[in-house]
């Protein structure tokens, strides 16, 4: 199946099984906007306490807050986002619709790899075990051409970014050909920067009201409070801070379902180190952060990093972690070295000293930052892509299961009677109120077995337990394993065991550490 094809069946199975919803759907929806239905928010509420867990449980050091959404607004003069928060538009005339001029630049690069790519594999095939793909790369004249062009592009784009530069972004839109996709013309706009910050008023007009944004990242909320935790926390360098909450950023294009959305959810945390010793952590943290999504066991292979070439003027280093979507590898997480950059401009801003005094070496200083920034949406999709599957089964049926980490699922076990009668219903129910107490269950008597089992793996319920005739002789009932299809038959008494074993988040934590 196409891979567009697999994107558009997860985005309807989103909604069909009550995962996500378009916001305000009966009024036709809101850009870029979704609601989580009754199986979304158990996952995504199990996605951001794994992650809590992983920062806080397993690091003493790491100390969570909760900061407001609204904040003075200085504080995002000082970050820079008021003046540099910005993504630069451009609008086809014809078709009317509007994109980000450096994502029609990177996504013209990304075909020109794309060809350099079908030629190598194409010789590849033709020269079998003896192919040698770099001599292929740096002699075969067509290759040669596309790369030559492709650094010319990417040479000239990197230096309008870096400059700031917009006549010339849109200089190289018109140079490469680049035609929107709707109308097919070369009909461009100017090329135009847009704050991507959303602002509203505080306060009544009366008394003078004051302009505030909603945060377009959590990051900051953690800054402003570093003295607070860590004079209240008496916490000592290196430590961290984390946080979980909305951010709002108005998109310009936001078409690919919740991986861009204009309010959604971040999961930050700075970790505050010594200056000097910002690039030991930011590896720790680098391979720490990987070994968190691949724990999840969706496939280690969907995993990449993506270092970056070009830094923000303050950081030291900076890295992504990528997933492979359906649409391609694209960013789920970022991990940066940001200097002492933050915390110093709010010393400037605010005219309030933020250093710390480290007793060992006798110093004050301004710590210098990790930042590992995750957004829970994402997440959630990589979740979603990497687990969705259908299956074709032996009996000539298919099914759509979704093999989701049994300790993220959002139901973990369906308890199913056979039949409504002699009694199987009551004994189900003993059974569910035994249960309830430590996991999510679904009770579900409607419709034949088969079917009912179908629901459970469409929502991705890692236990289906049966209750036969045999129950009620021997007191075993049969546990159906979601991804195996394979039963067993155990005890009523072990279920609790068995099935805690499997479907506590402590699981996953135990394989990040090392
Ligand atoms: P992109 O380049 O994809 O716009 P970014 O580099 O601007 O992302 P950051 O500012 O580093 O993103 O934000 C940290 C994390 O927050 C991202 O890795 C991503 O998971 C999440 N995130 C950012 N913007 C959005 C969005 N519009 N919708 C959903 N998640 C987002």
């Amino acid at each position: 199946m196409a891979q567009e094809d697999v994107f558009k069946k997860i985005i309807s199975h989103c909604k069909e099984y009550g995962f996500v919803f378009p916001s305000s759907e009966i009024y036709d929806g809101l850009g870029a906007v979704y609601d989580y239905g009754q199986c979304g928010v158990e996952l995504k509420n199990n996605i951001k306490r794994y992650w809590w867990d992983a920062m806080t449980l397993l690091n003493e050091n790491v100390v969570g807050i909760d900061s407001a959404i609204f904040m003075h607004p200085t504080i995002w003069k000082a970050s820079g986002h008021v003046d540099a928060f910005n993504d630069p538009l451009i609008d086809n005339k014809d078709s009317k619709k509007r994109y980000r001029a450096d994502v029609l630049i990177e996504e013209h690069l990304a075909g020109i790899d794309d060809k350099i790519a079908r030629e190598v594999e194409k010789a590849s095939r033709r020269f079998g075990a003896s192919f040698d793909e770099e001599q292929f790369r740096t002699t075969n004249p067509r290759v040669m051409e596309y790369q030559a062009k492709r650094d010319e592009v990417h040479s000239r784009f990197a230096k309008a970014l870096n400059d700031n530069n917009l006549e010339e972004l849109r200089q190289i839109i018109i140079d490469t050909e680049i035609v929107c996709p709707v109308s097919g013309t070369r009909n461009w706009t100017e090329v135009r920067q847009f704050n991507l910050m959303f602002s509203t008023e505080m306060g009544s007009t009366a008394d003078g009201s004051t302009r505030i944004y909603l945060r377009p990242e959590t990051a900051q909320g953690i800054f402003v409070n570093f003295l607070n935790v860590q004079k209240s926390g008496r916490m000592k360098v290196p430590f961290g801070i984390a946080q979980i909450g909305k951010a709002f950023r108005n998109e310009i294009v936001a078409r690919q379902f919740i991986f861009r959305m204009r309010e959604f959810e971040q999961m930050e945390m700075q970790f505050f180190v010594r200056p000097g010793e910002e690039i030991e952590w930011f590896r720790k943290w680098k391979d720490a952060r990987l070994r968190w999504h691949k724990a999840m066991g969706l496939g280690d292979a969907k995993y990449r990093y993506h270092d970056h070439d070009k830094l923000a003027h303050y950081a030291n280093a900076a890295t992504d972690i990528e997933f492979e979507m359906p649409f391609g590898f694209k960013e789920v997480e970022g991990i940066h070295s940001r200097t002492d950059f933050d915390l110093s401009q709010h010393e400037k801003y605010s005219g309030k000293k933020i250093q710390y005094f480290d007793t060992e070496l006798g110093q004050s200083y301004t710590p210098y930052v990790i930042e590992t920034s995750i957004g829970v949406d994402r997440v959630f999709l990589s979740i979603l892509s990497g687990a969705y599957s259908e299956e074709q089964l032996e009996n000539g049926e298919s099914r759509v299961v979704l093999k989701l980490p049994a300790e993220l699922a959002p139901v973990k076990l369906a308890v199913l009677p056979l039949v409504k009668k002699d009694g199987l219903a009551e004994k189900a129910e003993e059974i569910m109120n035994m249960l309830r107490f430590d996991f999510r269950c679904r009770y579900d008597e409607k419709d034949s077995i088969g079917k009912r089992y179908r629901r459970q793996d469409a929502i991705g319920t890692p236990y289906c337990i049966t209750v036969d005739h045999e129950t009620l002789q021997n007191d075993t009932v049969t546990i159906r394993h979601r991804d195996s299809m394979a039963q067993e038959r155990v005890p009523v008494t072990e279920l609790n065991s068995i099935i805690s074993e499997k479907v506590n988040i402590k699981n996953l934590l135990k394989k990040i550490i090392n």
